[in-house]
C-alpha cells in the first residue's frame, strides 16, 4: 500500500443535536484546515475559544466513551465523529462546537459522514503518515485481547462480539478491510446500544435524561425496542465503528491486520497509545 495524499474538506459544513450523556444542545460546524493540522476540537462557548487537538495525550479516562481534555476545556463522545473522519479519511479539520458533548444524532457515524460529504472532500498535496503493523503482538485486558498482526490490504479490522448465552445480544462477529466506501456505506450506519436495564442506571446519574429509542439501540430480553437491526450484526459493526474512531488518537494511518475480541474504549485507547509508541519507535530506529 503506497502512502496516499492527505484530504480536508473544501465547504464549511454543520450538524446540530444534543449530547446522549450530557443532555446540552449543541451546534456543530467542521471548517477545512491545512496539511499537517490533525483534527482539532474548538469550544466556542468558553473563554478564548480553547482548542482541543484530537490526539492520545489528551486523553482523559471514563467509562463507555471518549473524552478529551486540555485544561479546563473538554470534549465528550467523540468516537463517532472521529470514527467519520477515519473512515472517510478526512485528516486536517477543525470541529467547532458550543457544549462540551458532540451530537449524539441517530447513535451511528452516518449524519456525520453525511455532513461531510456534502462538504466535499479535497485531497491535499502532502503525503499520510501511515504506521505499517510489522509484527503479530496480543494486547490483553481482563478477559478482553485485541491482536495485530501484518497484512498487505490496507488497515483490515475485525471485531468479534460475545457476552454468553443470556444476553439478549447474540454473538456476531463484523469483519472489513476499510475504505471510504466501505465505511460510508456498511460500518457508518451501526448505531450505538444499550441494555434496558443499563439504562436506569445511566439515568439514575444524571445522564441521558433526553434520550429515545430514535437516538440508540435499546435491547430488552427479546431484542431491540421498539426498532429494527440495520445489519444482523449491527452491534458488533458499532464496536468496530468506536475502534476505528478511537484508533484515530494514534495520529496516523496504520496499515494491518487489527482483530478485537470483547473490547470497548479503554483497550481501543490502549491500542492507539500502543500504536503511537510502535510508530515513534520505529521513526528513531530509522534515524539512529
Ligand atoms: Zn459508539
Amino acid at each position: 500500500m503506497t502512502a496516499r495524499f492527505q484530504k480536508t474538506i473544501e465547504n464549511v459544513a454543520e450538524l446540530k443535536g444534543f449530547g446522549l450523556f450530557t443532555n446540552a444542545d449543541v451546534r456543530l460546524r467542521f471548517y477545512p484546515a491545512g496539511e499537517n493540522h490533525g483534527i482539532v476540537f474548538q469550544r466556542t462557548d468558553l473563554p478564548g475559544s480553547r482548542r482541543i487537538p484530537a490526539t492520545i495525550e489528551y486523553l482523559s479516562p471514563e467509562e463507555r466513551r471518549t473524552k478529551l481534555v486540555r485544561g479546563e476545556a473538554s470534549v465528550e463522545m467523540t468516537e463517532h465523529l472521529m470514527a467519520a473522519l477515519a473512515g472517510l479519511q478526512i485528516d486536517n479539520c477543525l470541529v467547532q462546537i458550543d457544549a462540551p458533548e458532540l451530537p449524539g444524532c441517530d447513535g451511528s457515524a452516518l449524519p456525520y459522514v453525511e455532513a461531510l460529504l456534502d462538504a466535499k472532500i479535497v485531497t491535499q498535496t502532502l503525503k499520510r503518515e501511515t504506521y505499517i503493523i510489522q509484527q503479530s503482538q496480543t494486547l490483553q485486558q481482563d478477559q478482553t485481547t485485541i491482536s495485530l498482526a501484518p497484512s498487505d490490504s490496507g488497515l483490515r479490522l475485525s471485531y468479534d462480539l460475545n457476552y454468553g448465552n443470556r444476553s439478549p445480544i447474540e454473538p456476531q462477529v463484523a469483519e472489513f478491510v476499510i475504505t471510504p466506501e466501505i465505511f460510508a456505506t456498511k460500518i457508518a450506519p451501526a448505531r450505538t446500544f444499550i441494555l434496558e436495564q443499563e439504562i436506569g442506571y445511566l439515568r439514575s446519574k444524571g445522564y441521558g435524561q433526553k434520550v429515545t429509542l430514535e437516538d440508540l439501540l435499546v435491547y430488552g430480553q427479546q431484542g431491540p425496542i421498539g426498532n429494527s437491526l440495520r445489519a444482523p450484526n449491527e452491534c458488533a459493526r458499532h464496536k468496530l465503528l468506536d475502534c476505528l474512531g478511537d484508533l484515530l488518537l494514534c495520529g496516523c494511518d496504520v496499515q494491518g491486520e487489527i482483530r478485537c475480541f470483547r473490547s470497548g474504549h479503554r483497550q481501543n485507547h490502549q491500542l492507539a497509545k500502543e500504536i503511537k509508541r510502535l510508530k515513534n519507535q520505529s521513526s528513531m530506529d530509522r534515524a539512529a
